[in-house]
């Protein structure tokens, strides 16, 4: 008689792709990884769609995204196409929730109206620092002690800029060192609803976090610099902090950052040339050495034979130099 596994109740994990195209395999990568911790930590494994920014996303997308994971053999207990307590799991279906917790931050004075474009933005810097990709917010339209914090019309269509006036964050993402960042200095105001009305990825993503109650967050390197501007928009709404992994992303077989738009390393070519779902985790597990030699293997195998300190320890040594895969 097979035992039950212990439920930790309290762990919550997620993957929350975004329909704007065919997931590629360092998509699939962090999938697994995001899987593998979830799963072995005993805990509920969550998927999410951010569907927000429309004008990116690709009709028949959501459809592909689900039937690409469960091809793999990924199951989650929660999720578009099951339902479950904490829905909708799609983004564009959760607006109301947006809106509401948007003028939760407006009745305490924590975001501002503004309408600057981002050329005034930009003009507004005088020098750059070094490394720093986005434009700071030189504060043009930032409400002032004596002023009302917010004109009753707009004649223009205004953004919604949160205000990081005297916010410092530390934080300490797992394999990174703890940083201590003064919002305003380093990231600025930053925009949570854009000019369309369209909310950011940065707020939606925390109040769907938080709201689902999300403990842990396995995603892809290059949303470590949204780290600061998450936890704040954690604290600002009452949401308790969750603790991130973040892994390393796949190159392709040019050195390449792998990217949706390309095509050559989406699983259209692997399933037409009859490959097997085993052969592809097997390649995606020994890249980041989670098995000693490439071979097929299921996703459940591969979770029978870890532990969840082998899977930190794994990734961590794995973590550089990101190794290269693509279907051959
Ligand atoms: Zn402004």
């Amino acid at each position: 008689m097979s035992q039950e596994p212990v439920i930790d109740s309290n762990y919550r994990g997620r993957y929350a792709p975004s329909p704007t195209g065919r997931l590629h395999l360092g998509n699939l990568r962090t999938a697994l990884l995001a899987w593998l911790h979830a799963r072995l930590s005993k805990g509920q494994f969550i998927l999410r769609i951010d569907d927000l920014d429309t004008p990116r996303n690709k009709l028949g997308s959501i459809e592909e995204i689900i039937a690409d994971l469960q091809w793999l053999g990924l199951d989650w207990d929660e999720g578009p196409d099951i339902g479950g307590r904490y829905g909708p799991y799609l983004q564009s279906e959760r607006i109301d929730i947006y809106d509401k917790l948007f003028e939760q931050l407006k009745d305490t004075q924590q975001v501002f109206p503004c309408t600057c474009s981002r050329k005034d933005v930009h003009l507004a810097q005088s020098a750059p620092n070094a490394g720093q990709i986005e434009s700071i917010y030189p504060g043009t339209c930032r409400p002032t002690g004596n002023s009302p914090n917010l004109p009753t019309t707009h004649r223009k269509p205004v953004s919604w800029r949160f205000l990081t006036q005297n916010i410092s964050i530390t934080s300490q993402a797992v394999f990174a060192q703890a940083t201590t960042v003064e919002l305003e200095k380093t990231v600025g105001d930053f925009v949570i609803r854009r000019k369309d009305g369209l909310y950011a990825y940065q707020f939606a993503t925390v109040v769907d976090d938080g709201l689902m109650g999300i403990s842990d967050i396995v995603r892809g390197s290059d949303l470590s610099d949204s780290i600061p501007r998450q936890l704040a928009l954690f604290d600002a709404l009452g949401f308790s902090r969750p603790y991130f992994l973040h892994v390393p992303l796949m190159n392709d077989a040019f050195g390449k950052r792998m990217a949706k738009r390309d095509g050559s390393n989406s699983l259209d070519k692997w399933k037409s040339e009859g490959r097997t779902p085993e052969l592809l985790i097997g390649k995606l597990a020994y890249s980041c050495k989670l098995i000693e030699t490439e071979r097929p293997i299921s996703c459940h195998e591969l979770l029978d034979r870890l532990t969840f300190e082998d899977l930190l320890r794994n990734i961590s040594a794995a973590y550089k130099p990101v190794v290269a895969i693509y279907p051959v």
